[in-house]
C-alpha cells in the first residue's frame, strides 16, 4: 500500500506544527513510522490522502459508537449551520440535551457543558476540592483524564507516595498534591486514604480503563471505592469520557450500578464534535459560578453544532441493540482470539463491550503494571501488518480498539483474516 503523500504531508506538519500532530498518539511514536493523514470517512471506514481505504478500530478514539459521518446526525448538523456557528448565549437546545444526559445517567442531576475531556476532568477536579475545601487527589496508575496539570503525575516510589510528575511544566507542588494507586488493589487504596485521611477532596477513574488498554475492574473493587470515599468525604469522580453511551444507553455506572458523585463524559456524547461535560449530585454541582464560587467558563461551551451533534447522536442511540454491538465485538474478538492462539504467540485480549484489546503478554493484563509486561515491538509489527491489510487498529499497545454500530459482520471476518495473515508472516519469520 502506497503512503507517499501521508509521508510528505507529516514532513510539511512537523515545519509548523510541533511533531507534526495536534494530539501526541496521532504520530504513531510507539508503532515506528509516519501516520496516516486522513481525507474523509464514512462508516466503518476511513481514507487517506493516498486514497487507500481502512476498516477503523479508532473511531476518533471511540467518540464514534455510531461510526463515521452518521447521515442523520450530518442532515441535522447542515439544518443547524444555516442558523449559526455559535452564539455565546444560551440555547433552549442545550436544556433538550442536558434533560437527555441527566435522565441516562444516574449520578448527574444536573451538568456544565464544556468542549473536551480533558476540561471535563479538570473542572471536575477543582470542584472537587472546591466542595470539600480539601486540596488532595487520589488517581489510578494507567488511568488517563487527559491533559490536566494535576493529573499528569505518576506514583512516586513506594506505597502510598506522593505523586510525581509525568510532564515538564508541571509544578512539583501541584504533583504532590495527586496521590496514585495502582488501579484494582483497594487495600493500597485503603492505605493512602487512611495516610491522608481529612486532606483528600477527590477520586478520579475509569470505571473501565482505556487508557492503558482494556482492563476491567475487578468484582467489589468499585463497590468497595465507592464505601471508603461516601465515609470520608471523598467526592468521587468516575470518568466516563470513554465509557459514557458505549456500553448501554448511559454510563458504565448504569451497568455496574455503581454510583460516583460527579461524572465526567466526552466523546461520543459530542457526536464527533467537540462537546463534553461533568455533572452530579445537584448539591455538589450549584457550587459552580455563577450560582457558587468555583469558577469555571468557556466561550465555545454549548455550542450550538457540538449539542445538534450530541443530541441527534444520543436521540439515535436510545434506539439502538447495545446487546448486538457487544456480540458483534465478542465474535470479533473470540476470532482473533483463535487465530491468535493457533499461532502460539503470547497474548491476552480484553474485552468489555465493544472495546478491547491484545495484549501482547502471557499476564492476565488487571493493572498498568501487568499491561507493560507486553511486548510492543510485537505490537508494532501486528499495528503494520493488519494496516497494510487494510485495518487501522489503534497505533500503540495502550489504547483500546472500538468497535461502531456500523462495522458489519463482514469487516469483522476481514479483520480476523488480517490478522491470521499476520500470524502466518510472523511464523514464517
Ligand atoms: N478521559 C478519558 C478517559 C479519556 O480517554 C480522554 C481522552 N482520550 C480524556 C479524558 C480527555 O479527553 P479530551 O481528549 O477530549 O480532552
Amino acid at each position: 500500500m502506497k503512503r507517499k503523500r501521508s509521508e510528505q504531508l507529516f514532513k510539511q506538519a512537523a515545519c509548523c506544527i510541533p511533531g507534526g500532530v495536534n494530539s501526541p498518539v496521532r504520530a504513531f511514536a510507539s508503532v515506528g513510522g509516519s501516520p496516516l493523514f486522513l481525507e474523509r470517512a464514512r462508516g466503518s471506514r476511513v481514507f487517506d490522502a493516498d486514497r487507500n481505504s481502512y476498516l477503523d478500530y479508532v473511531m476518533s478514539w471511540g467518540a464514534l459508537v455510531l461510526g463515521h459521518a452518521h447521515p442523520l446526525v450530518l442532515t441535522k448538523l447542515k439544518q443547524a449551520m444555516d442558523k449559526g456557528t455559535s452564539f455565546g448565549a444560551p440555547t433552549e437546545k442545550e436544556i433538550v440535551f442536558a434533560r437527555k444526559i441527566c435522565a441516562a445517567v444516574p449520578s448527574i442531576d444536573k451538568l456544565r457543558m464544556v468542549s473536551s475531556g480533558t476540561e471535563a476532568t479538570m473542572s471536575a477536579i477543582r470542584l472537587a476540592r472546591g466542595y470539600t475545601g480539601k486540596d488532595k487527589i487520589i488517581k489510578f496508575e494507567g488511568c488517563y483524564h487527559g491533559s490536566v496539570d494535576s493529573l499528569l503525575v505518576k506514583a512516586g516510589s513506594g506505597q502510598a507516595t506522593l505523586g510525581i510528575p509525568t510532564s515538564l511544566g508541571v509544578s512539583k507542588a501541584l504533583a504532590e498534591d495527586t496521590l496514585v494507586c495502582p488501579y484494582n488493589d483497594i487495600s493500597t487504596f485503603r492505605a493512602i486514604v487512611e495516610k491522608h485521611r481529612g486532606s483528600i477532596a477527590g477520586c478520579i477513574l475509569e470505571p473501565v480503563c482505556g487508557n492503558m488498554g482494556v482492563v476491567l475492574p475487578e468484582d467489589g473493587f468499585l463497590e468497595q471505592v465507592r464505601e471508603i470515599t461516601a465515609k470520608e468525604n471523598i467526592v468521587l469522580i468516575f470518568d466516563e469520557v470513554i465509557t459514557g453511551f458505549r456500553f448501554c444507553y448511559g454510563g458504565v455506572q448504569n451497568i455496574f450500578k455503581v454510583i460516583p458523585d460527579l461524572t465526567c463524559l466526552g466523546k461520543i456524547i459530542g457526536g464527533g464534535l467537540p462537546c463534553a461535560a461533568y455533572g452530579g449530585k445537584e448539591e455538589i454541582m450549584d457550587c459552580i459560578a455563577p450560582q457558587g464560587s468555583v469558577y469555571q467558563a468557556g466561550t465555545l461551551s454549548g455550542n450550538p453544532l457540538a449539542v445538534t451533534a450530541g443530541l441527534a447522536t444520543l436521540e439515535i442511540l436510545e434506539t439502538m441493540d447495545y446487546k448486538a454491538l457487544a456480540e458483534k465485538a465478542a465474535g470479533l474478538c473470540l476470532g482473533l482470539e483463535q487465530v491468535l492462539s493457533d499461532s502460539g504467540l503470547a497474548f491476552s485480549l480484553n474485552r468489555f463491550g465493544s472495546m478491547f484489546t491484545v495484549f501482547f503478554s502471557r499476564e492476565k493484563i488487571r493493572d498498568f503494571s501487568s499491561a507493560k509486561t507486553s511486548d510492543t515491538v510485537i505490537y508494532g509489527k501486528y499495528f503494520w501488518s493488519m494496516l497494510e491489510q487494510g485495518i487501522n487498529l489503534a497505533p500503540s499497545q495502550f489504547e483500546a480498539n472500538f468497535v461502531s454500530f456500523s462495522h458489519s459482520r463482514e469487516d469483522c471476518e476481514a479483520t480476523v483474516r488480517a490478522c491470521a495473515g499476520f500470524c502466518l508472516k510472523h511464523k514464517e519469520k
